[in-house]
């Protein structure tokens, strides 16, 4: 059993292969979590300022997104939480390592950046802070995002 997304130099046929067998990776390994897709549209909410186009990020109607509700909730989708890729930045104290968690998954759902998972085990919310979609030949194989832990006291951890 593999325990990584497969990936490797496929022909037409191979695609559907290669995607159903890292979505039976999903379905044994995968952590059920909850989609909030940020909110692009809909009613303005109260908090926003026009002029310099941007939201109370405070505010518990919109919670920061100038929309409404904020976000929309897309329950249960499986996200693989196995890839940490090792960096090394340049900091005033020298050479750092800091480790970046990647999740991926596969769904028809839309998966933007700044939209945020909910992880059903432990109730660890992740703000996406780069979303690549994996494409073959037009075909969407998997989407891939690096994230970033959501704070105790960060609006995001009230979204209902
Ligand atoms: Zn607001």
């Amino acid at each position: 059993m593999p325990n990584d997304l497969v990936i490797v130099e496929v022909t037409d046929d191979h695609l559907d292969i290669m995607k159903s067998k890292n979505m039976k990776m999903l379905e044994e390994d995968g952590t059920l979590c909850n989609l909030y897709q940020r909110k692009t549209s809909g009613t303005r909410c109260s908090c926003w300022d026009e002029r310099r186009q941007q939201a109370d990020r405070s505010c518990i109607t919109c919670y920061g997104t100038g929309w409404v509700g904020g976000y929309d909730k897309v329950e249960d989708i499986l996200f693989r939480f196995p890839m940490t890729v090792r960096e090394i930045i340049w900091t005033e104290h020298g050479l750092n390592l800091e480790q970046i968690p990647r999740v991926w998954t596969i769904t028809d759902e839309t998966i933007k950046i700044r939209d945020f998972i909910h992880r059903q085990s432990d109730e660890e919310r992740f703000v996406l802070t780069s979303v690549e979609e994996a494409l073959w030949r037009n075909k969407l194989m998997h989407i891939q995002a690096e994230v970033k832990i959501v704070d105790l006291n960060d609006i995001l951890k009230q979204v209902p």
